[in-house]
């Protein structure tokens, strides 16, 4: 093998970079400076492609759900990811949010371990956080919670698993791809205990320009209309006062419309 063949072959790597919540002013100056390095992008549905392409002169695919079209299967990422390392390309996986927060970036990251390719995680600004955050509502504060619950609200039975295993109204409950299914679980909430009354919030496509919030009470969680087709966190539990008091002690744009408020 040709000296330039074999040091191609070193460089080769996958970056698992974290895209945040959508505005790429959320990006991490590492995560910017893998890209700019690039020579391979594969990009998840909700990443911004313009700042993305101001970016990196990589060739950038997606391989998210996008509209009328099925994600790529997670296997195929796998193996685009494996085949272009070998290769010696420096890949970019890049995940919205933080890779390791419900986005498969466990799995990929083994996957490359079995193939012996050599890789790395750039954490992101994970929404489960910052999505409530830009909306006026620590996941924690002092005396209100002082800890927060992050579930993946599309698998009822995990649901019902992990709501038996905390106390109702102790924590601050924020669930991610729970938007569709939130009357069903604003049910399983109150099934296990926690009040009717106690506040909830829905929080959808945080950072970006359609961001759109609705605060109320969990029993009218169901009755929440958001737009179709965006992401979106629920909140569940008392921090979301904290965002009332925000809200009217300063500009309300500024965290967000405020559409409706179910609890008045
Ligand atoms: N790894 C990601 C989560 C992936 S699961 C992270 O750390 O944030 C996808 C879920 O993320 C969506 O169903 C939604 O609940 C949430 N999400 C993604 N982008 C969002 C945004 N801009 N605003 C609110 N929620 C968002």
């Amino acid at each position: 093998m040709s000296a330039s063949a074999e040091s191609a072959l070193k460089r080769g790597c996958v970056s698992l970079v974290g895209a945040g919540p959508g505005d790429p002013e959320l990006w991490t100056l590492r995560g910017v400076r893998r890209l700019e390095e690039a020579d391979l992008v594969l990009y998840d549905a909700l990443v911004d492609v313009d700042a993305l392409r101001r970016v990196t002169k990589a060739q950038c695919f997606c391989v998210g759900k996008r509209a009328r079209r099925d994600s790529v299967p997670q296997e195929t990422i796998h193996r685009l990811m494996i085949r272009a390392a070998k290769q010696g390309k420096r890949v970019v996986r890049l995940k919205g949010g933080d890779p390791f927060v419900f986005g498969r970036g466990g799995e990929e990251v083994l996957a490359l371990a079995m193939a012996g390719v050599p890789f790395e995680v750039v954490p992101g600004v994970t929404t489960a956080v910052a999505a409530a955050e830009l909306a006026g509502i620590p996941v924690t504060h002092r005396g209100i919670a002082s800890a927060f619950l992050v579930l993946a609200g599309h698998t009822s039975e995990a649901v019902d698993t992990t709501l038996r295993s905390v106390r109702p109204n102790t924590v601050s409950m924020i669930i991610l791809m729970g938007v569709g299914a939130r009357g069903d679980l604003a049910s399983r909430l109150m099934a296990h205990g926690w009040s009717a009354d106690t506040p909830a919030a829905i929080v959808c496509a945080a950072s970006t320009p359609d961001a759109w919030t609705w605060t109320g009470a969990l029993g009218q969680l169901g009755d929440a209309a958001p737009p179709a087709g965006l992401a979106g966190v629920l909140v569940v539990g008392d921090v979301v006062r904290v965002r009332e008091v925000l809200v009217n002690a300063s500009r309300p744009e500024q965290f967000g419309k405020e559409v409706s408020d179910g609890r008045n």
